[in-house]
Formats: C-alpha cells, sequence, structure tokens
C-alpha cells in the first residue's frame, strides 16, 4: 500500500527553487532512503512534506491531499519529523523532551509509550532527568527520534541522523532504527549523505541532484550501483 505519494513538488526559498518537480511514492512499512550532495534538496524535501517550506505540486498522505496543511495539520495527521540538526528542548529534560513529543495525546497511552521507546534508547532511560543540552551528540539525536516517535507517526521523517556523530554510534543508532522498524512496521524517509548504513537497512533508495529524482531504485540495487558507490558511498 502507498502510504505517501508525492507528485511534482517544487519547493522555494524566495526566488530560488530548490525542487524542480519531484515525484516518489512511500509504500507503508518500508524504508526508504533519499541520497545526494550537499545542498541537493533532500532536507527541503523533508520540509515541503512538514510544509515548513513554500511548496506547490501533490502530497497525498494515506489517501488525503495534505499539500495545503500548516505543519501542525501534518503532524496531527501522522507525519513526524525529526530536523537535521537535532531539535530537542536544550533547556529541558529528556523526560520532558519526550512528553512534549506526545502533546497531541494524553494518558496512559503516552506513559506506555514513552517505557517502550527507553527500551529502544536505554542510554536515554539512564539520563532522563538529564538536561537535553548536556547529552552528548548521539543521544541528543536518539533524544529527537524517540521524541518523533511519541506522535504515534504513521511516516517517520529523519533528516541525517548521523550528523556529526562517530562512526561507531552510528551503526549502532541505525541498528535501533532496525530494530524499530522490524518491532512496529514503521514507515521512514531517511536522508543521509554518508548512504551506506541507511542503505542497509533500506528498501528502497532514489538520488536527488540538483533539486530532481535522477534515480530510484530497490536499496540492494543502489548499494551495488557503481557510481553511487564511488560517489555516496566513499569506495570504487
Ligand atoms: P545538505 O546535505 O548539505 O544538508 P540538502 O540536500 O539537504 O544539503 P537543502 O538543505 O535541501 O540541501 O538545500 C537545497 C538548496 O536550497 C541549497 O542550494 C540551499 O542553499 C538552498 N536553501 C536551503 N535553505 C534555504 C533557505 N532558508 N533560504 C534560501 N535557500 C535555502
Amino acid at each position: 500500500m502507498t502510504l505517501l505519494r508525492i507528485e511534482n513538488l517544487e519547493a522555494r526559498y524566495g526566488a530560488f527553487k530548490a525542487l524542480h518537480g519531484i515525484s516518489m511514492e512511500i509504500e507503508a512499512g518500508q524504508i526508504s532512503v533519499i541520497l545526494g550532495a550537499n545542498g541537493a534538496g533532500k532536507t527541503t524535501t523533508l520540509r515541503a512534506i512538514s510544509g515548513i517550506v513554500d511548496r506547490s505540486g501533490s502530497i497525498t498522505f494515506d489517501g488525503v491531499r495534505i499539500e495545503g496543511y500548516r505543519p501542525r495539520d501534518v503532524v496531527a495527521a501522522g507525519i513526524a519529523h525529526a530536523p537535521q540538526g537535532r531539535g530537542t528542548f536544550s533547556e529541558l529534560t529528556v523526560d520532558e523532551n519526550l512528553r512534549l513529543g506526545a502533546y497531541l495525546r494524553s494518558g496512559k497511552q503516552v506513559a506506555q509509550d514513552r517505557e517502550r521507546w527507553l527500551e529502544f534508547f536505554p542510554r536515554l532511560k539512564e539520563r532522563l532527568h538529564q538536561q537535553a543540552g548536556s547529552l552528548s551528540g548521539g543521544e541528543q539525536q536518539m533524544l529527537a527520534i524517540a521524541r518523533a516517535l511519541m506522535l504515534r507517526p504513521r511516516l517517520l521523517l529523519l533528516d541525517e541522523p548521523s550528523l556529526g556523530l562517530a562512526p561507531v554510534i552510528t551503526q549502532s543508532l541505525y541498528k535501533t532504527l532496525a530494530a524499530i522498524r522490524q518491532a512496529t512496521a514503521m514507515t521512514m524517509l531517511i536522508v543521509e549523505q554518508s548512504a551506506n548504513l541507511a542503505l542497509g537497512i533500506g528498501d528502497r533508495g532514489m538520488v536527488l541532484e540538483s533539486g530532481n529524482i535522477v534515480l530510484q531504485e530497490s536499496a540492494e540495487r543502489l548499494a551495488q550501483n557503481d557510481e553511487i558507490r564511488r560517489i555516496y558511498l566513499g569506495y570504487e
């Protein structure tokens, strides 16, 4: 089943057009990965879905057109966005950040979800009352993802989860994402620049160049593509 269908999506920053009419389909339960060089439009694609940049074209989520939605309505429809640079509230504790993630819901379910996600991120469990701003980069990234999950999204948008993290931390983060997908069948759209781990857990991949999608393939085939390996995976 197609959960998200994007057709002819354009996005602008003032007079500058950052996306030139891209189209893609995201299948429910799959992990899709967007690759591309700096400035290709990866972050802008996620922002356009979330409604935080000027966009045109059509975005259909679970059969409903959402391209006219405001950001909070996109969230309410079931799309959570863990932005690049993490987006946690640094003055608040880990626990407060998690509770804020569930601001659209209340009650017992929230406490159950909190326990559930803390099982996936035990480092956060040990640091529940620590200020988010004093967490390590990897821990902040975990918190941003756990907070997004607290919304009970049906689609999770992840913007460069590996940014600024040591390789071993990135590896463990991707293992956790794979475990979350395994346990919940969560649909994810992941933007990554260093792509081998993302393609390793992904089902589909697409390559953005200067605001256009130039390739869409299974993640496996993309990872075997010589040019992709040379440009995005860092080996011949
Ligand atoms: P990176 O991997 O470096 O994060 P990206 O593929 O995510 O790159 P985007 O952040 O989507 O790229 O940027 C796409 C283009 O839009 C770039 O040319 C960028 O300079 C431009 N752009 C992004 N944000 C703005 C903004 N707020 N105002 C003007 N131009 C912007």
